[in-house]
């Protein structure tokens, strides 16, 4: 199969790339490196099954070009990561919405199979868990910003259900819980790379708020897995929506002793609050936790990863990071 990745050389991006490519599908990679970073694509670089092109989304000329190349398109790129998209809410909502559409446009052009990342953000303040894909959603007000990218989001899942429904376009929508793995940035907020990054360095770890909030964090190679397998399987998932994500709930101040202790860190904790955090217009969500009954039952998928394993798979990456960049310093 041809598969177009917007947004290949972000960090899910690049890992579903590395995964297609070992499994002998051909991946052309379009992102414009807002948050993704050529340092994850480098590895593909002269695969003669790998091609990437340095555009944003709104070039309609090279999207189409690629599109009409493309069996299937994954549709990755987006504004993510709570930090950016408070600081920079106009940006969020222009690349999600438009992005989005204009992916659309091409992929009906050419009948591309297409995946549609969505987010958890999109149940945002719902309180019953886990989240369910067919449960009500409760967005917090349009004065506080972070809820601008649930809702551009939100209107992705529109805009991917009605080409489906209007157009008969196979398109399926993954609403992905917290993802981590080796090689994602804690520049844009991510905890567990920024947690494990203080731990290594002997920091305290920056636990916002009292640290009773609590995630469930899905292997970045489990995530793959289930993308792959819905590419995989149009007939039964076009028109969908699945959850992604593990069902293994942990606070975030268990989070940190958990990195402490795998890390071996003399690291303490410090407690920050909300405020000094984030900019104004942030507001968290105390408990997300994912049902992914439904993508089980379609197609069989259950994350394999524990949090043990995933921490130490990227505790493993930070340490390589760490002392490639002391070598650099010394050279
Ligand atoms: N968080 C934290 N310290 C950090 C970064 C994040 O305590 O340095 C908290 C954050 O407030 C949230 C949780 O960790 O409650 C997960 O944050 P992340 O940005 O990784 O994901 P999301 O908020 O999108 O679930």
């Amino acid at each position: 199969m041809n598969i177009l990745i917007t947004g290949g050389a972000g960090f899910i991006g690049s890992h579903l790339t590395r995964a297609l490519l070992a499994n002998g599908e051909t991946v052309a990679v379009l992102d414009n490196l807002s948050t993704g970073s050529f340092e994850n694509i480098r590895e593909f670089v002269g695969h003669k099954r790998f091609s990437f092109a340095i555009e944003d989304l709104n070039n309609e000329l090279v999207l189409d070009r690629l599109a009409s190349q493309a069996d299937a398109i994954v549709h990755l790129a987006a504004a993510v990561g709570v930090q950016l998209v408070v600081e920079r809410p106009t940006e969020t909502i222009e690349t999600n919405v438009m992005g989005t559409h204009t992916v659309l446009k091409a992929a009906r052009r050419y009948r591309c199979r297409t995946l549609l990342a969505s987010t958890s953000e999109v149940y945002g303040k719902g309180v019953r868990t886990p989240f369910s894909e067919e449960d009500d959603l409760l967005l917090g007000p349009s004065s506080r910003s972070r809820w601008s990218y649930a809702a551009s989001k939100l209107l992705d899942e529109f805009l991917g259900l009605a080409a489906y429904r209007e157009y008969g376009l196979p398109v399926t929508i993954t609403r992905f819980f917290n993802t981590v793995g080796p090689g994602q940035t804690g520049r844009y907020g991510m905890v567990v790379p920024r947690f494990v990054r203080q731990a290594l360095q002997g920091e305290p770890l920056t636990v916002y708020g009292d640290g009773e909030q609590s995630r469930c964090f899905c292997h970045v190679s489990d995530t793959v897995g289930a993308l792959e397998a819905l590419l995989n399987r149009p007939e039964i998932t076009a028109g969908e929506i699945y959850n992604i994500g593990s069902g293994d709930e942990i606070t975030i101040n268990a989070l940190a002793q958990t990195v402490i202790d795998r890390a071996d860190s003399a690291s303490t904790l410090r407690h920050i609050p909300y405020s000094e955090a984030y900019a104004p217009g942030f507001e968290d969500m105390r408990r997300r936790v994912p049902d992914t009954a439904k993508i089980e039952r379609a197609i069989g998928w259950r994350p394999a990863h524990t949090l043990e394993q995933i921490l130490d798979d990227v505790i493993g990456y930070e340490r390589t990071q760490l002392l490639k960049s002391v070598r650099r310093a010394h050279e």
